[in-house]
C-alpha cells in the first residue's frame, strides 16, 4: 500500500477500514543470506538499503523486543552534520542529505523538520573553535553560519544573554539541521524493508553465534538456530554484551543517557539550541513539549533509566541558559543505553571472524547517523568494502593511533 494525502482522505471518509498492517510478522526461516541483529534505526536502515540499493535478498532483522523500543525511540530527535574532523564530516553530511529525501524515499511521514540548530558561543576562544568548525563544515559541502548576538536575540529573545558567568557572544548555526520524529524512522524503515521482502522478526533474542573454524555460520536465538552467510550486528548499547558471545572485547563502554520532556507549551522555541558552556540541548516537539537532555550518567550500566544527580545537572544547565524553564512542569523522563567508544566515533567494520560484521560505538549521536549508517553498513555487507564516507570507522584505528577524537577528550568514553 502506498501512503498519500489522497489515501488519508479516502480512509477518513470510509471509516478507516482499508489500512493494512505496515509490516508482516513472519516466523523465522531456517536460513538467510544476511541476518541483521537489532531492530533499532541502524539495523532496520541497513536491511532497507541492503534490499533497495544493493539488490540483497533473503534478509532478516532479529530484534529481541519490539522494533523502536531501544534508543531509536528514546533519543531527543536532533539531526545535524556540524562535525569538524575529516573522518566524520563527510559521513554526517551524507546522512543529512539522506534525511532530506527520506520521507519521499520510503513513503512514510517521519516529520523531518529542518528548523535549524544553533550552538551558542560564550567565550572568545569558543568563537575561534566554532569558526574553525564552521569552515571545516563548509569545506566538506555542509552549511554553516556564524550568528551575531543581535541575530540570535531576534529568534530567541528569552535566552539569558547577559549572564555574568556564561554571557552569550554569538552562535554557530546549521540551518539544515533540525529534528525528526524518532519512532517514525524505525517504522518507515521497517515498512520499506518489509515491502522489499525483508523478514522483521520481533521477540527473537540472539543468544550466541555458531562459529566453526573462524567462520560465522549463523546465530543461536530464543527461537532456535538460524543459519546465515553473513551476520551484521547493530545493537547499539548492547554491543559489548552481544559481541562477547563471539569472544570479542570491544573498545566500547555502555553508559546511560537520560532525556526529558515538559508539559505542552505554545510555540516558543523555533529551532534546536545547545548551551556551549554546559551540556544542555533543547527543542520543542510538535505537541508543544520542550524536549531536552544533557550529559550521560557517567557510570557503566545496561539499565535504561538514570539517576537524580544528572537530572539536577541538566536542570541547572537549562536554568542558566533559559531561566523561564523554571516555570515549566516536567512531564516525563527516561533513559537509554549508549555505546560509548574510546574516541567518541563509531565503528562500521568486518570483524576477525569471517561472515561477522559490526556496527556500533555511536555514543549519543547515533540518531542523526541512522540513514548513512544503514547505507554504509549495507555497502560493507554487500561488497565487503567500506563505503567511501566510512573508511575511517575501522576497528584498527585504535591499534594504529588514527583516533577520530572529535572532542579532543582522549580515551575517555564517558566524556565524548
Ligand atoms: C536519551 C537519548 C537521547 C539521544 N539523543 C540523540 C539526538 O538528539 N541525536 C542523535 O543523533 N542521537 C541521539 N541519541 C543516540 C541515538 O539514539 C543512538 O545512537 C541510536 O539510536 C543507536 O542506534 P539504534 O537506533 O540502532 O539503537 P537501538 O534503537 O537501541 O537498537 C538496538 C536494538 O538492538 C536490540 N538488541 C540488543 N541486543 C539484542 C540481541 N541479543 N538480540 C536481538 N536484538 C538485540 C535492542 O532491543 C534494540 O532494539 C540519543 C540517545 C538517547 C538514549
Amino acid at each position: 500500500m502506498r501512503y498519500s494525502g489522497f489515501k488519508v482522505i479516502k480512509e477518513a471518509l470510509t471509516g478507516h477500514r482499508g489500512w493494512t498492517p505496515a509490516w508482516r510478522d513472519p516466523a523465522p526461516q531456517a536460513e538467510y543470506d544476511v541476518i541483521i541483529i537489532g531492530g533499532g534505526g541502524h539495523g532496520l536502515a541497513t536491511a532497507y538499503y541492503l534490499a533497495k540499493e544493493f539488490g540483497g535478498t533473503r534478509i532478516a532483522v532479529l530484534e529481541k523486543g519490539w522494533i523502536g523500543g531501544g534508543n531509536v525511540g528514546r533519543n531527543t530527535t536532533i539531526i545535524r552534520s556540524n562535525y569538524l574532523l575529516d573522518g566524520n564530516e563527510p559521513f554526517y553530511e551524507f546522512s543529512l542529505k539522506l534525511w532530506e529525501g527520506l520521507e519521499q524515499d520510503f513513503n512514510y511521514n517521519a516529520m523531518v523538520s529542518q528548523r535549524g540548530i544553533l550552538n551558542l558561543i560564550h567565550t572568545d576562544a569558543q568563537r575561534d573553535a566554532f569558526t574553525r568548525r564552521g569552515n571545516g563544515m563548509i569545506l566538506n559541502g555542509a552549511d554553516a553560519e556564524l550568528l551575531s548576538v543581535e541575530q540570535i536575540r531576534k529568534r530567541y529573545p528569552f535566552l539569558n544573554f547577559n549572564d555574568a558567568r556564561f554571557p552569550i557572544k554569538g552562535g554557530l548555526a546549521q540551518h539544515r539541521g533540525g529534528t525528526v520524529r524518532h519512532d517514525a524512522v524505525a517504522w518507515g524503515y521497517a515498512r520499506g524493508a518489509d515491502q522489499r521482502g525483508v523478514d522483521i522478526i520481533q521477540n527473537c533474542e540472539v543468544t550466541g553465534f555458531r562459529i566453526e573454524n573462524g567462520v560465522c555460520k549463523g546465530v543461536e536465538t530464543s527461537r532456535g538456530f538460524i543459519a546465515a552467510k553473513k551476520v551484521g550486528c547493530a545493537v547499539a548499547g548492547s554491543s559489548g554484551r552481544l559481541m562477547a558471545k563471539a569472544g570479542m572485547r570491544l573498545p566500547i563502554e555502555s553508559h546511560v543517557l537520560q532525556a526529558f520532556v515538559s508539559e505542552g507549551l505554545k510555540p516558543v522555541l523555533p529551532g534546536v539550541i545547545t548551551f556551549g558552556a554546559g551540556h544542555f540541548y533543547c527543542s520543542q516537539s510538535d505537541k508543544g513539549g520542550l524536549v531536552f537532555g544533557g550529559d550521560i550518567d557517567g557510570y557503566n550500566s545496561y539499565a535504561q533509566r538514570g539517576n537524580l544527580p544528572v537530572v539536577e545537572d541538566v536542570a541547572e544547565g537549562g536554568m542558566a541558559l533559559f531561566p523561564g524553564l523554571g516555570r515549566v512542569r516536567l512531564l516525563r523522563m527516561w533513559g537509554g543505553i549508549m555505546d560509548m567508544s574510546m574516541d567518541g566515533s563509531p565503528i562500521i567494520d568486518r570483524t576477525h571472524i569471517e561472515g561477522l560484521y559490526f556496527n556500533g560505538g555511536w555514543c549519543y549521536g547515533g540518531f542523526k547517523a541512522t540513514p548513512a549508517s544503514g547505507w554504509c553498513f549495507a555497502h560493507l555487507l554487500a561488497t565487503d568494502a567500506p563505503h567511501p564516507v566510512a573508511t575511517a570507522y575501522r576497528f584498527d584505528r585504535f591499534e594504529k593511533g588514527r583516533m577520530i577524537d572529535e572532542k579532543g577528550m582522549g580515551a575517555q568514553p564517558n566524556l565524548h
